[in-house]
This record gives C-alpha cells, sequence and structure tokens, in this order.
C-alpha cells in the first residue's frame, strides 16, 4: 500500500507538481510525516528544500531551467527594437521549451541562439554585418559547463547557423577554434545549410553605416576614434543565450556577424572561449555584447563566471564585471553588455551602452519577460 501511495504521489508531482490529493496521507507511515505537513499545506513541490528531496529515493528533483537571451547591446531605435523584442521572447521560449521537453543546456542555447540568426533582426546569421569589404564574416561559439567542452567558428561566410557549426566543432573535433575555409569545410562535411551570403538588406545597411562614418572623418584610422564619431553607426546587436537544465548544468553561446565595417579577418570576443562565452557548472555561464576588443582584453565572460564562482550572485557578478571595464579600460569606446546566470538558477544581466535587448524565461513565469534595458552601469 505505501508504494502504490509513493506511486501515485510521484504520478501527481510529475503531472502538475503540486500536492493534489490527501488520499496519500492515509497509506503514509510515520516516517513520512514531513512530507505530510507539506501536503496539508498545499506547498508547490518547487519549495521543498533539496535536502529532503534528496532524502527521499523515489522523489525527482524538481526540474526548473531558467534560460536568459540577449539579441545584443547598443541603441536600438524605435523602428527595430519592437522585431527584436518579439523575437528575444520567442528565442528564450524555444531555449525553456527545449530544456522542458528534456533538452539539456546546450540544446537549449544552442536553439535559442539558432532562432535569433534566422530571424534577420540582429547582427548574427541572417542579419549580419557587413565587413569593410563588403562580406559577411560571422563567428559564434558555445561551451557545456558541464565538461568544460567548448566549441567555436569564425569568418564564416555562409553558414545559416554558425551556432550550429560551434557545436559540431565541440562535439565532433578534437579542437575548440576553427576558422575560415577550415570551418567552411567542416560545415560541408556535416552537411549544415548554407544561406545566400550577402543580402540587399545587408548591402543597404553596409552603405547607410559606411555613409555615414565617411560624411563624419572622411578616413578610418582607428576603430575608437570610428565609434566616437559615428556611435550610431555601430549598434551592436550580437545574439547570446545562457542556460540552466533540469539536471543542474549550465551553457552559453554567442553569435555575431561582428563589428560592422570591421576590417576583414578580424575575430571578437564572441568566438573567443572565456572571452564572449563561458560556461561552468562551478559558477554559471556568461554571454557578452559589445566592443569585442574591450572583452578580450578582460576575458570578460570568465571574469563574471568568475566573481559568481567566488560567492556574487549573477546580478551582482554583470554589474562588477562592467565596473571592472570602466576602471581598467577607460577609454570612450569600452561600452559592453553582459548576461549571466548561476547553477542556483538566479539570473543577472547588466550593459553600459544606451540599450541591452533582452529576454528571459524561468518556471515560475507565464511567458518570457522582454525589455530593451537592464540594469545601466555608468
Ligand atoms: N562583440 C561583438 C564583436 O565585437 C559585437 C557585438 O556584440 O555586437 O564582434
Amino acid at each position: 500500500m505505501v508504494s502504490a501511495g509513493l506511486w501515485l504521489f510521484s504520478q501527481l508531482n510529475a503531472r502538475s507538481r503540486r500536492l493534489t490529493s490527501f488520499h496519500y496521507v492515509k497509506w503514509e507511515t510515520a516516517d513520512l510525516s514531513v512530507l505530510i505537513t507539506y501536503n496539508a499545506l498545499c506547498l508547490n513541490v518547487d519549495s521543498f528544500p533539496f535536502s529532503i528531496q534528496k532524502g527521499r529515493g523515489k522523489m525527482r528533483k524538481a526540474c526548473k531551467p531558467v534560460i536568459a537571451v540577449h539579441g545584443g547591446a547598443g541603441t536600438w531605435d524605435p523602428e527595430r527594437s519592437q522585431a527584436a523584442l518579439k523575437s528575444v521572447k520567442e528565442a528564450a521560449e524555444t531555449g525553456f521549451k527545449t530544456m522542458r521537453g528534456g533538452g539539456s543546456a546546450v540544446d537549449a542555447v544552442v536553439e535559442a541562439v539558432a532562432f535569433m540568426e534566422d530571424s534577420g533582426n540582429f547582427n548574427a546569421g541572417a542579419g549580419s554585418a557587413l565587413n569593410i569589404e563588403k562580406r559577411v564574416e560571422m563567428e559564434a561559439s558555445v561551451m557545456d559547463g558541464a565538461t568544460l567542452q567548448a566549441g567555436a567558428a569564425a569568418l564564416l561566410s555562409d553558414v545559416r547557423n554558425p551556432v550550429r557549426l560551434a557545436r559540431l566543432v565541440m562535439e565532433k573535433t578534437d579542437h575548440v577554434f576553427v576558422v575560415g575555409k577550415g570551418a567552411d569545410d567542416l560545415a560541408r562535411m556535416f552537411g549544415l545549410e548554407r544561406r545566400q551570403s550577402v543580402t540587399a538588406a545587408q548591402l543597404e545597411r553596409y552603405q547607410a553605416q559606411l555613409k555615414s562614418l565617411l560624411a563624419g572623418s572622411g578616413y578610418l584610422p582607428r576603430l575608437a576614434d570610428l565609434i566616437k564619431a559615428h556611435p550610431e553607426v555601430f549598434q551592436l546587436e550580437t545574439v547570446g543565450a545562457v542556460a540552466l537544465d533540469c539536471a543542474g548544468n549550465v551553457a552559453a553561446a554567442t553569435s555575431t556577424g561582428g563589428f560592422p565595417l570591421k576590417l576583414a579577418g578580424r575575430i571578437g570576443d564572441s568566438p573567443s572561449i572565456g572571452c564572449g562565452t563561458y560556461a561552468d557548472n562551478r559558477s554559471g555561464a556568461c554571454s557578452a555584447s559589445g566592443v569585442g576588443e574591450i572583452a578580450i582584453r578582460l576575458v570578460l565572460a570568465k571574469t563574471v563566471c568568475d566573481y559568481m564562482g567566488n560567492g556574487r550572485a549573477p546580478q551582482e557578478a554583470a554589474e562588477d564585471a562592467i565596473a571592472l571595464i570602466k576602471e581598467r579600460i577607460p577609454n570612450s569606446y569600452n561600452v559592453m553588455g553582459l548576461i549571466a546566470v548561476d547553477v542556483n538558477g538566479r539570473i543577472g544581466a547588466a550593459h553600459s551602452t544606451s540599450n541591452l535587448c533582452w529576454a528571459y524565461m524561468t518556471a515560475a513565469l507565464e511567458e518570457p519577460v522582454a525589455s530593451l534595458k537592464a540594469k545601466l552601469v555608468k
């Protein structure tokens, strides 16, 4: 009878995550009195202290995935922001459902980022900015916090979803970072989908960016001067995602077309493990957006994870990392945005750009929350 009661109990929990029946009580023996008390109070099983859940061999640990995604730091003008907000919300939902359906944190961040790559609303995948030679050079990375495995690819011209190639590098090769022709060859070998490399919309945007650039300085001797002279040109809209899955594993992924008008061959922080992307089950996961050269110099995503590993909450860790940039690299183009999740499922987001387009979803929410602002650190 007791085992029948335990079976019914676990079925009810699995379906509704709530203790719904008092029938169970009469089958109980004294050693389960703690559970009966919870039952009587009609508490959600998610609020059980973990030690109690752990003590009950037949009880499943609560599945409470968490995901946060970003569609880039920068300045979001009203015309584009509505579509972008809708896309980050849908991306968060995509990743969340992936985990609720049994997928891992790696599955979730890859699916969320691939969704944003396909949307065309961000500087990644279909919406990638062009480099100074009017060519697409996309880059992406992914990291699994459970194993510290990581994969990255860069200088990609026509791979439909760079983040999927990054995952293949992580899972199917002995390497972490593959670029250019070698990366293209890998994509072909694994049969990844391609997309037309440069679209009319990308070209149109390039012309506008160039016009604006040339109208100010006439030439581009230093990137810093360009950004200072034309902040509106450098709308940074990389995409990224961080997640904690039901098994307690974290992961992060980031994808970008890179800086608009960047020099050919330039690789930024987004595919650089530790800089734009990092995940470690001992701390948490982080994805960055902003001026790649700044994130690289401070190994920024790893810095955020280290802060979390040392006890800071993700929000504090993200804010402190932005403050660190201001302290250590106090120049005019040191703007960044960060999202983070820790192994306890707490979320953080901070930026020094005017906006950070981002969204998050947890088991406690009905639907993802999306915004163009997080904590602005000046
Ligand atoms: N971090 C990216 C890069 O420097 C740009 C971005 O975040 O939009 O390539």
